[in-house]
């Protein structure tokens, strides 16, 4: 006998027990039924057609009926339908029909039944990937608030600070006017030089905080200029000197290869890159430790390295250091000192570095074994900035193109 006449026979069974067990189970609506008729129909017709394609588009159906009141359900809705659709199936066939008309029948539904979990399975995967996709730009949503109430908060709080701050070293430097140089009380001194330095740092910080306000605004704006490097290195090596007088460290700054070479850069802000990488690596250096400053020509480009031999980096941080407040120090080490080993910051000068070093177009990484106090596997930064003969800025190129001339002319 034809399978379809078989499924006939057992049709009014079948759909009787498929609704009650799923009615009950998972409580589907009442026009279920006449789903599971639409669904009987279909499963003769892909017997017939020896394709069990027909039934995709009721399963589309299916889910969607499904979904539309639980799009936040993780757990796959259609597979056990399918799951207690077979077995109902093995119950009615091997209750209603022969051994043989069973398995004849069973035998025709298996592949339906393994179409449809792949149908469902496929289907469960595409929603699960759109509700992970909404939770993660959700969450990424929510991420990018947080950085902007973040970023708004440091410009706000920076530009609150700069008035008193303003009025601690206006005061200070009456005081300092009053007592000392008319009144010759010289004993105040101390303390002067105490609220001068410490508002001093402080003015950094506040700096700072508007720095990578700018860079997070994409507001950083460079004063182009002739610049060469040799020249900004040798200001570092200087100031780095005086900055390290209290350690014992030892500096090398090597002739960098093409660093004579004028390119056009923001001097200012270069210095102050190049001033907060050595800064930290007097910082991350221990006593008796060395910090070289190398690089080397490339086509196009000119490569400078900061090398230390302190504690090092681990490499998961290598990327998380230059993002604002990336500090991987204690807390409680926070700007005890600008030079101390291990003196912590406000986590700010790397993400500046960062900012103005692409800002010209360059790029800065770390290089770094890991993170070791007693080993000290040191860290090596690296910059790379490109060489510029064209001055980027119209105004600032039409200033210096005459000096410039006059700079490059044959002695
Ligand atoms: P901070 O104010 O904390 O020094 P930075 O942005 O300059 O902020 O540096 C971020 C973090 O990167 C530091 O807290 C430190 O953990 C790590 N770091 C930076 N430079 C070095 C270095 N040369 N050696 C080891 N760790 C470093």
């Amino acid at each position: 006998m034809p399978t379809g006449e078989l499924l006939d026979r057992i049709r009014t069974a079948w759909i009787q027990r498929v609704s009650e067990r799923l009615a009950q189970e998972s409580g589907v609506r009442e026009n279920f039924v006449t789903e599971l008729d639409r669904f009987f129909l279909i499963w003769k017709e892909a017997i017939d057609r020896n394709n069990p394609d027909c039934l995709d588009e009721l399963i589309q159906d299916w889910s969607d009926a499904l979904t539309e009141s639980d799009i936040d359900n993780q757990t796959s809705i259609l597979i056990p339908i399918f799951d207690a659709i077979f077995q109902i199936t093995i119950g009615v066939a091997s209750e209603l029909l022969n051994p043989s008309e069973a398995i004849l029948v069973l035998a025709d539904f298996s592949p339906i039944y393994t179409h449809a979990v792949e149908q469902a399975s496929s289907i469960d995967l595409q929603r699960n990937v759109r509700r992970i996709s909404a939770e993660v730009e959700k969450a990424n949503l929510a991420l990018e608030k947080l950085d902007r109430s973040k970023s708004d908060f440091i410009a706000v709080a920076a530009h609150e600070l700069k008035t008193p701050l303003t009025l601690i070293e206006g005061y200070a430097s009456m005081l300092k006017e009053t007592l000392v140089e008319k009144m010759g009380i010289s004993s105040i001194n101390l303390y002067l030089k105490g609220i001068d330095s410490g508002s001093q740092r402080l003015r950094e910080i506040v700096n700072d905080m508007i720095d990578v306000s700018l860079i997070d605004n994409n507001l950083l704006s460079l004063n182009w200029q002739p610049v060469w490097l040799n020249r900004i290195l040798e200001v570092v090596d200087y100031e780095a000197r005086r900055l390290m007088k209290d350690r014992t460290l030892d500096l090398l700054v090597n002739t960098i290869p093409g660093s004579e070479v004028m390119t056009y850069g923001d001097g200012e802000r270069l210095l102050q890159a190049f001033r907060n990488l050595v800064a930290n690596a007097v910082k991350y250096t221990p006593d008796g430790g060395r910090i070289t400053i190398d690089g080397r020509s490339l086509p196009g480009f000119i490569e400078v390295t900061i090398s230390d031999t302190g504690i090092g980096i681990d490499p998961e941080n290598h990327t998380l250091i230059f993002e604002k407040f990336g500090g991987l120090g204690d807390v409680a080490l926070h700007s005890s000192s600008k030079t101390r080993f291990k003196g912590g910051g406000p986590g700010l000068g790397l993400p500046i570095t960062k900012g103005i070093i692409e800002a010209h177009g360059g790029a800065i990484w770390v290089a770094s074994e890991g993170y070791d106090e007693v080993r000290l596997p040191g860290s090596t930064f690296h910059v790379l900035l490109p060489i510029r003969k064209e001055c980027p800025d119209d105004k600032a190129a039409k200033l210096f193109h005459p000096l410039v001339e006059i700079v490059q002319r044959p002695m």
